[in-house]
């Protein structure tokens, strides 16, 4: 006996449970979970992801498989009392993929396999001589065989039943009688053999063993593959298939199939929602062959029926202790379950249930909190359409990237551009976007492409900049040299207004009004959850508040001005992590930048930063006022200075045409020399951070002395003020020791007898610097991550360029799963934190460690954070509320009280 004769690969119903999900695939592990509660299930087995691994790579079934079908089948058709494609009392199968991971309509199914030229006649007479149903059947059985098993195009066999159609003069199949269908099955018969060179198997065991093949073969269809990439879903896991004994759903008025859930999925309201189709197969009910009516019909249709699902529904909720979606089947008055599991739901049905099964004693606050996501929480803090004037869409792609836009529709980048240089907002449409429509993007409000999924160049780099994008919204022809798109009998030429949402991936025609959502509104404090009769704001309120009391990371905000940081503090934030302290230094004041910049001589120089001390001085009040004795992080001025001045190109034209006109141009002369002299070929890794304050004698100086100056006017006015000084881009201990040497003297000088404690710390953004972490934790009193410059300096990535540039490739590819620059790489970029927090607090026991760059408010990064110990995330105000539910997640999941 080989090994894998031992491999057990088939499981009965009875064998399995809702935990083997890997094993036995979602729908063959809730088929046997269910079962074992003793709901109606039909008989059935399901063949593992195993068997369909070793199938795919040896391109064979597996030794041992053939037998265990066999034993199996035999168990079935001993339940049933029935054998498989019995010509008198034939038992009929289902065969049915399900992957771990819901995978929809993207893998193949075959209904009514074991009917063939003699079975069917059986099929008739146990459905009491109903010859239509039977013969109906076998041409189900033919068209889906033949399409799924062995390629046979699908349109034949459509064409072949039009054609049927015709001839009887109606466009409905029901009017398709007993004869027609048995013509239409000897045609499907000749269009089989036409293009498989054989006749259509009539053994059923071949049937059968062909079906389960064309199932995990499925696993690799085209589309299977490109949405598997979509999802992230590994590609390895392959699919179970479940077999299934039939029943019908199509035997007559007593008999339908239906979907529910047991509550809203949309909303999270509690109910019954469902949909029901009499006299139907549930292949009906997805083809929208006939309108379904709502599922509380069926308490009149058939009450038993209905009382006995609403009993089931219940228990389902309270055994899986979340809303569960359901299919079922009724055959003759007798109900059957076909499939449970967990179901999907919006954001907002996430939180609003979650909250609805606290209350029902079904789950405690750590649990609700599992069950939600900082994902969900930032969709819901878009603003929304305001869609209650009936509005409804015209189209629905893939919401690739989250927001509303609306604007005119432009064709073309270049178009783009020039329509909002006059300041109009546009909608850039394309099939798909490349690396050449970039200036058309960012000129746009939004971007709408008929082709291509969440990882195309267009989702990329539009969620790379923050902007609305739906993509593959195939609906939608574009017709780019005739400027013009259509849609369902619609003309969209350029210039016409329409709406996108890039959250639902919804289309619509013409501009539709914008609303704040209610979840800003409560963060801003204009909503209050105690008074207000909204669920999700309630239950946003409820889990945000658990959250914070778990959390161990605190969360502060990347600030600047005294509003932002007011807002933040609305929102959360326990502090300032960032105050970056360039866009101090621009608008009106850039006319003393210069000067600072052109100094001729020390003397000039310091008359710049004498008159720049004030201006900076009242910056820093107003931001320490704002945050009332919450710590405040400003970073010194970090940037190139010729950022400051005017672009190089820019400068020698306007030099070259005033000295022309033979105008005086002595200052342009002096500023276009000076931005020569300054020019880098790679500014990012130039004078820049501290190697500018080393540069510049008296900048830092002035900065520091303005922070410490502000801080103690602030505690003179009766305020609190704890600044932290952070040095940017210390690269080794050297540097920040000269700059730290410095700013104690102008410390002790400024602060006096104040009271006032000014700290003094660095960014860890360059790999030596967390490489050599232990070495300047001496002279640091607490570390920043820059996880931006740390990701670009880790890999080598221009974080200005590569977004846009080639990651979608590299998406594409598989190089990595999402942008470094989005979430925290952990293996390289995190490994560099994880060196730099373990070596810095072994050097400096409890030193003060955070995070500022962008990572801050990602909700896989914040989990990463509170794993290697730090102390603070610090993000964008918006970010704030996702990085404190994030952070309470990840203190749960640490402490291991989830239960799922
Ligand atoms: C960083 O590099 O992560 C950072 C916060 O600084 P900046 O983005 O200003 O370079
Ligand atoms: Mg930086």
């Amino acid at each position: 006996m080989t090994a894998h004769e031992t491999d057990k690969y088939v499981y009965d119903f009875a064998e399995g449970n809702k935990d083997l999900k890997d094993l036995l695939g979602g729908k063959g592990a809730n088929l046997a979970e269910m079962t074992n509660l003793g709901l109606p299930v039909p008989p059935g087995f399901t063949i593992t992801t195993g068997a369909c691994q070793a199938y795919l790579a040896t391109g064979r079934e597996p030794d041992g498989l053939a037998g265990q079908i066999e034993a199996h089948l035999e168990a079935l058709e001993r339940a049933m009392g029935r054998r498989l494609g019995d010509p008198h009392d034939p038992l009929l199968v289902s065969v049915r993929s399900g992957a771990r991971f819901s995978m929809p309509g993207m893998m193949e199914t075959v209904l009514n396999v074991g009917l063939n030229d003699r079975s069917v006649v059986g099929l008739s007479n146990q459905a009491g001589r109903n010859d239509r149903f039977a013969w109906d059947s076998y041409r189900r059985l033919i068209q889906m065989f033949g399409k799924t098993v062995c390629e046979v195009p699908g349109e034949e066999f459509e064409h072949a039943l039009d054609e049927a159609k015709r001839v009887k003069g109606t466009h409905d199949d029901l009017d398709l009688d007993a004869g027609d269908l048995r013509g239409l099955v000897e045609t499907y018969k000749k269009i089989f053999a036409k293009h498989t060179g054989r006749e259509f198997p009539q053994e059923p065991r071949e049937q059968l063993d062909l079906a389960i093949r064309a199932v995990f073969e499925s696993w690799n269809a085209e589309r299977a593959i490109l949405y598997r990439r979509q999802e992230r879903i590994p590609a390895d896991l392959g699919t179970a298939v479940n077999v299934v004994a039939m029943v019908f759903g199509n035997l007559g008025p007593d008999s339908g199939t239906g979907v529910a859930f047991t509550r809203d999925p949309g909303s999270g309201a509690q109910g019954i929602y469902g949909d029901y189709l009499a006299n139907a197969q549930g292949e009906d009910v997805v083809a929208g062959i006939r309108n379904t009516v709502p599922l509380q019909e069926l308490e009149r249709l058939d009450k038993t029926s209905y009382d006995q699902l609403l009993d089931i529904m219940a228990r389902l909720e309270g055994h899986y202790q979340d809303l569960c979606d359901i299919e079922f089947t009724i055959e003759r008055g007798k109900l059957w379950m076909l499939q449970t599991r967990v179901g999907k739901r919006t954001a907002a049905a996430a939180f609003v249930i979650a909250g609805q099964l606290v209350d029902e004693g079904l789950i405690d606050l750590d649990e609700a909190l599992h069950r939600v996501n900082g994902a969900q929480l930032a969709q819901l803090m878009f603003p929304r359409f305001q869609l209650d004037h009936g509005i409804e869409a015209v189209a629905t792609g893939i919401g690739a990237s989250p927001g509303a836009a609306s604007g005119a529709v432009v064709f073309t980048s270049a178009r783009a551009v020039e329509l909002a240089a006059e300041g109009k907002a546009v909608i850039l449409v394309r099939r798909e976007t490349n690396p050449d429509d970039l200036n058309g993007m960012i000129a746009a409000q939004g971007i709408l492409t008929s082709r291509g999924g969440k990882t195309s160049h267009a989702a990329v780099v539009a969620r790379g900049m923050g902007k609305t994008c739906v993509s593959g919204a195939d609906e939608i022809e574009v017709n780019v040299p005739a400027k013009r798109f259509t849609v369902g009998g619609h003309t969209v030429a350029e210039g016409d207004v329409v709406s996108i949402d890039g959250t639902t991936g919804k289309v619509y025609l013409g501009e539709v009004p914008v609303t704040p959502s209610e979840v800003v509104q409560y963060f801003e404090g204009t909503l209050d959850p105690e008074r207000t009769d909204d669920a999700l704001v309630r239950a946003v309120h409820r889990i945000m508040t658990h959250a914070d009391t778990r959390r161990r990371l605190a969360v502060r905000t990347n600030a600047d001005t005294g509003a932002d940081a007011a807002r933040a503090r609305r929102f959360g934030a326990e502090g300032i992590g960032l105050c970056r302290t360039e866009h101090m230094f621009l608008g009106d004041r850039r006319e003393l930048v210069e000067r600072l910049i052109l100094a001729a001589t020390d003397a000039d120089r310091t008359d710049a930063l004498a008159a720049l001390l004030p201006l900076q001085r009242q910056d820093f009040v107003e931001i320490f006022r704002e945050m009332a004795g919450l710590p405040v992080t400003v970073r010194l001025i970090d940037p190139p200075l010729h950022e400051f001045l005017p672009p190089l190109e820019q400068l020698a034209v306007n030099v070259a045409v005033a000295q022309e006109r033979g105008e005086d141009v002595a200052k342009e002369e002096a500023l276009l020399a000076a931005v020569r002299r300054m020019h880098e070929e790679n500014p990012m890794l130039g004078l820049r951070g501290v190697r500018l304050g080393l540069v510049i004698p008296g900048l830092f100086a002035m900065q520091v002395r303005a922070i410490a100056e502000a801080a103690v006017a602030v505690t003179r006015d009766g305020g609190t003020a704890c600044p932290e000084i952070m040095v940017p881009l210390v690269g080794a201990v050297q540097e920040l020791e000269t700059v730290r040497a410095e700013a104690e003297k102008i410390i002790a000088e400024v602060v006096g007898d104040s009271g006032v404690e000014v700290l003094i710390g660095t960014m860890i953004e360059v790999p030596r610097a967390a490489l050599t972490a232990g070495q300047i934790a001496e002279a640091a009193q607490f570390f920043s991550f820059g996880t931006n410059d740390l990701t670009q300096m880790g890999w080598g990535f221009s974080r200005d360029d590569v977004e846009g540039a080639f990651f979608w490739r590299y998406l594409e590819l598989g190089i990595f799963g999402i942008s470094p620059f989005e979430s925290i790489d952990r293996d390289g970029v995190g490994r560099l934190i994880r060196i730099a927090a373990e070596e810095g607090r072994a050097a400096r026991p409890g030193l003060k460690l955070g995070v500022c760059g962008e990572h801050g408010g990602d909700p896989d990064s914040v989990h990463f954070f509170h794993e290697v110990g730090l102390d603070y995330v610090s993000c964008s105000p918006f970010r704030v509320p996702v990085a404190r539910l994030e952070a309470g997640r990840a203190a749960i999941e640490t402490t291991g009280s989830d239960s799922r």
